[in-house]
């Protein structure tokens, strides 16, 4: 479902990716976890394109592109069956919460305005708003705006969701009904690649979950081995850190 081989990206001199491999099955949610400046983001911005890989294989679904000779088109292609929850959610802050939902589905996907909007409502209600559609961004919580966040994701159908820190930036009280929400999202069977310090998360949702370091995967398995039975000591002294 989507294959990464020999992933490489440098900023400058600073090699941030050292050649990441990495196979997701469909329905898989993974967590990364792994020290701030370990090369998180960049592996997910890489993986559709935000950034640039300097060199690697990015297959995702049926695409598949060479990164050091990879065209437009291919590019829009992967664009196409990803979508992105960032951390601050990055809503349009002169839209309503419906209208960032549909957005993407009307502009990108040249979905009719009627159908959109109908897509968009019924997934406004599976994050649970189905009351706020008209709700500005400034109307809504940290916790709220991120659950539009995941809709906007959710409403373009894309074959993995990439979510970057998305709870990071929420007062404590709030990350708990975001995470809700995305648990929810994965027990519907959508594909998942999850950057998180959530531990209760990695812990009861993920399927795997992958230690990155150094711009390398340490090691991967099951949330339980990795969590709690690590074998690589970089792994054991950073959990100590967070746990
Ligand atoms: P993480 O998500 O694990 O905290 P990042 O992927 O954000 O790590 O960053 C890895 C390294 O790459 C950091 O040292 C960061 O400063 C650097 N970096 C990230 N993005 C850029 C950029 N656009 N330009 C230059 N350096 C960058």
């Amino acid at each position: 479902m989507i294959k990464l081989k020999g992933l490489h990206k440098a900023f400058g001199r600073q090699e941030v990716l050292k050649g990441i491999d990495l196979k997701v099955e469909k329905g898989e949610v993974v967590v990364i976890l792994g020290p701030s400046g370990s090369g998180k983001t960049t592996l997910l911005r890489c993986l559709n394109f935000l950034e640039q890989p300097d060199d690697g294989e990015i297959t995702i679904g049926s695409t598949r592109v060479h990164c050091n000779h990879v065209s437009r088109q291919e590019i829009l292609a992967i664009r196409r069956s990803t979508a992105m929850v960032f951390q601050l959610y990055n809503l349009f802050k002169n839209k309503t919460a419906l209208e960032n939902i549909m957005e993407g589905l009307v502009i990108a996907r040249k979905v009719p305005r009627e159908q959109a909007e109908q897509t968009s409502r019924q997934i406004l209600a599976k994050v649970g708003l189905a009351d706020k559609g008209d709700a500005y961004p400034s109307q809504l919580s940290g916790g709220q705006q991120q659950r539009v966040g995941i809709a906007r994701a959710l409403a373009l159908n894309p074959e993995v969701i990439l979510f970057d820190e998305p709870t990071s930036a929420l007062d404590p009280e709030l990350v708990g009904e975001v995470l809700g929400v995305m648990k929810k999202v994965a027990q519907e069977g959508l594909t998942m690649i999850v950057v998180t310090h959530e531990i209760s998360f990695a812990r009861d949702i993920a399927d795997r979950v992958i230690f990155i370091d150094g711009g390398v995967i340490v090691e991967q398995g099951p949330p339980a081995e990795i969590l709690f039975h690590p074998r690589e000591e970089r792994t054991k002294q950073f959990l100590k850190r967070i746990l």
